[in-house]
């Protein structure tokens, strides 16, 4: 091949790959619906054995989960978080024998990302939609299923799929937060809801549920997403018997104008200087990991990044904009702040500090120490000390070029000044993904390492042309407010392909204390799933390619695989009823499309795209003999288009698509597998395009109607630039050009 057309070929890559995101996906032709349910009658025929009774699960219980290793009492199997199970019937020996034990259909191809919580012979999950669900673990009969029944339109406000992450399960309740930003508490037992609460403090602004809650001293605690679309990120404590608001904490200053709602506003707002922050909300969210501390009563919550993401136009005066990526410790009782550490000070890349954290007692320097750690997007690695917050560490754990290294001094990050993309646009990593994301790591104490789903996967940032050309910036909402050019992507990736980093995904064995992989491997994809390790000497992880792999701890010698035919993102769990151990994992990937569009080499094909999203919860046992239906390759031809549009109106589209669409349809229109391919939609359904884009004819399946945000005249140039994207692609495929175009913009 020429060179050209090589580069070309990793543009695709990078362009299907890019991390960043959107708003609605126009659900067209792929979308399941819900779940069948069973018929009831039915289900009682079936169910002549024994059901499975929920013990008391109460703080006791969850503090002391070491001794009951058969259960995964909360969502880091306890609340150290490590997920490193002590099960060793599963091992480096038996683990040949290793086999599907059965398997569940959810009826679902979205994205599915939770970690069961396994207790006293009972699975509780969440599939996408928020809906959770309780099985009999040994056998996947289902005895319940609650549907929080989340309105089809609220997809559109979730950054990254209608996803979430699991249930807290606590004195009889189960706890869900809904997409749409319910706290919900269900009777364990029978499903039913007992209360529900409205956490969102203004409904005006599209904030977004999606992580797990915790329980901890008669307390939930839940946060929320967002910042992309312009919102104040909090965590809110509610009590668990009656749902009634206990403390709420914010992450970053409000409208000046108002009064601060806690004195720790008064000392963050000291830290943003002279912008308009609050009409984006300023950022800050909590959307993953909170986690609770029973040695300190500490509750530790890991902050999002600023809204937007460029802090010229948050702060143009300068300063660390508190509390954004920050790792922040509060009093589980009271709300109040007891220490911080901001891992990236004056955000400008989306670097959020919400990646799952992991509590540990560890020797550092000779000495115990209570010890908190964190792989956040920012590619360091981070060692704190829980009492106070001392910075013990912060090696890097992937490649970092925005800055050259945390000073051990001052506990700040020295910036790059190279890597500046004000004046011109920069290859950074890592990129919005992130070096690591919420895809959970886990940590083995006594091999000093942790097990992380690393990639190294930039983002060509630049200042959006609308702030370069006004010098302001503002807020539209309905759509992403980041302040970084993304209308024109295409363009500065084709302009820009030579210094193009390439995506790249590892599971790596890291010591946090000497910044050393024990082992690394690389992986095809870079969007994987999360992480388990066991006593059984064995690191587990479903991966992009839709395998399913055992690792030897030791080594990173892979011991054991399993086709699952689709990409997994949620981590797999393990646990032990009547002496057998269980290995589970729910498939599905997603979040998504934004982050997996269609990707051309270097980056291998997703088994998502290639096959389907599968939604699925599978169960291993050794001796297991069951077996998943081997699907066949999906038919991706896309059919002649007639574009009856000019270059103008085309180019006119592209920026368009790529500011509102392109977040779940994916970047040049190549989508990744879960979410409709617009490419490929039928004559009938590019008729009613205008409806379904406008007045969201499709909203029920998710796809909200966009005309709050884009005109007739808008919604008609996407259409034509989408037409033009697909019959580029099907001349490349038929062989009949000899490259695809992928940007309509001259300059
Ligand atoms: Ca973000």
């Amino acid at each position: 091949f020429p060179t050209r057309r090589s580069s070309d070929l990793r543009l695709i890559a990078l362009v299907g790959v890019l991390a960043v995101v959107v708003l609605g996906y126009m659900a067209v032709t792929n979308e399941t619906s819900g779940p069948d349910l069973q018929d009831p009658a039915q289900m009682s025929e079936v169910s002549t054995t024994v059901k499975p009774t929920l013990g008391f699960i109460d703080d006791e219980r969850i503090k002391n989960a070491e001794s009951e290793p058969g259960n995964w009492l909360s969502f880091g199997r306890t609340y150290e978080e490590q997920r490193h199970s002590p099960l060793t019937q599963i091992n480096r020996e038996s683990i040949e024998g290793l086999g599907l034990a059965w398997y569940k259909d959810m009826g679902t191809n979205r994205a599915q990302e939770a970690t069961p919580i396994v207790v006293d012979g009972i699975m509780f999950f969440t599939s996408s939609w928020s809906r959770v669900y309780a099985i009999d673990a040994k056998t996947g009969e289902e005895l319940w299923m609650f549907d929080p029944k989340v309105p089809g339109e609220v997809a559109r406000k979730a950054c990254c799929d209608v996803v979430n992450r699991g249930v807290a399960v606590y004195k009889g309740r189960v706890y869900v937060g809904s997409l749409d930003g319910r706290l919900i508490a269900l009777d364990a037992a029978t499903g039913e809801e007992v209360w529900e609460v409205d956490t969102i403090i203004d409904r005006t602004r599209f904030y977004t549920v999606t992580g797990a809650p915790r329980v901890a001293n008669g307390k939930v605690f839940i946060g929320n997403g967002g910042a992309e679309f312009g919102v104040r990120g909090y965590v809110t404590a509610y009590d668990a018997e009656t749902g009634e608001q206990m403390w709420r904490f914010y992450t970053v200053p409000g409208d000046p104008s108002l009064p601060f709602e806690h004195p720790e506003m008064e000392m963050a707002a000291k830290t943003w200087k002279g912008g308009n922050w609050w009409e984006f909300g300023g950022g800050g969210t909590v959307w993953n990991t909170i986690v609770y501390d029973p040695d300190f009563n500490s509750l530790y919550i890991g902050v999002g990044n600023g809204s937007p993401w460029t802090r010229i136009i948050r702060s143009p005066g300068g300063g660390d904009n508190l509390f954004l990526s920050s790792i922040v410790a509060l009093d589980a009782d009271t709300g109040k702040m007891k220490w911080y550490y901001q891992t990236t000070p004056g955000d400008n890349w989306d670097y959020t500090a919400v990646q799952d954290i992991a509590l540990a007692d560890m020797e550092v320097d000779g000495e115990m120490r209570k010890v908190l750690l964190q792989a956040p997007k920012n590619g360091f690695f981070y060692v704190l000390d829980r009492s106070d917050g001392e910075l013990l560490r912060a090696n890097p754990y992937a490649t970092v070029t925005w800055a050259s290294h945390v000073d051990m001094e001052t506990g700040r990050p020295v910036e790059n000044p190279d890597m500046d993309y004000t004046e011109k646009a920069k290859w950074v990593l890592p990129g919005p993904l992130g070096a690591h994301n919420w895809q959970a790591m886990s940590v083995d104490v006594d091999a000093g390492v942790v097990y992380i789903p690393a990639q190294d996967n930039p983002l060509i940032y630049g200042v959006s042309e609308q702030l370069k050309k006004t010098g302001v910036l503002k807020h539209e909402p309905g759509r992403w407010n980041t302040g970084i050019e993304f209308g024109r992507v295409t363009k500065m990736f084709v302009d820009n392909i030579a210094d193009q980093p390439t995506p790249k995904g590892y599971l790596k064995a890291f010591d946090p204390l000497t910044g050393k992989d024990k082992w690394s491997v690389e992986i095809p994809h870079y969007w994987n799933g999360g992480v388990l390790s066991s006593a059984g000497g064995l690191v587990f992880q479903g991966d992009a390619l839709g395998m399913l792999k055992a690792y030897d701890s030791d080594t990173g010698e892979v011991v054991w695989e399993f086709n699952t035919y689709t990409s997994m993102l949620a981590p797999p769990i393990t646990f032990e009823l009547d002496g057998v151990q269980y290995l589970s994992i729910l498939t599905g990937s997603g979040g998504g499309d934004l982050f997996g569009g269609e990707p051309l080499p270097p980056v291998a094909e997703h088994a998502s795209l290639t096959y389907n999203n599968y939604g699925r919860l599978l169960v291993f046992s050794l001796g297991g003999t069951e077996s998943i239906p081997v699907p066949s390759v999906r038919d991706r031809s896309i059919p002649a288009q007639v574009v009856n549009a000019s270059v103008t109106d085309i180019a006119a589209g592209e920026i368009v698509y790529n500011e509102v669409c392109a977040v779940c349809h994916g970047l040049a229109v190549r989508s990744g597998g879960s979410i409709p391919d617009l490419r490929r939609m039928s004559e009938g359904t590019h008729e009613i395009f205008n409806q379904i884009v406008l007045e969201g004819l499709l909203s029920a399946r998710g796809m909200a109607g966009f005309g709050d945000t884009i005109t007739e005249k808008d919604s008609t140039q996407i259409h034509a630039y989408v037409r033009a994207r697909a019959e580029q692609d099907r001349l490349y495929a038929a062989g009949e050009v000899e490259l695809p175009q992928l940007t309509w913009l001259s300059n």
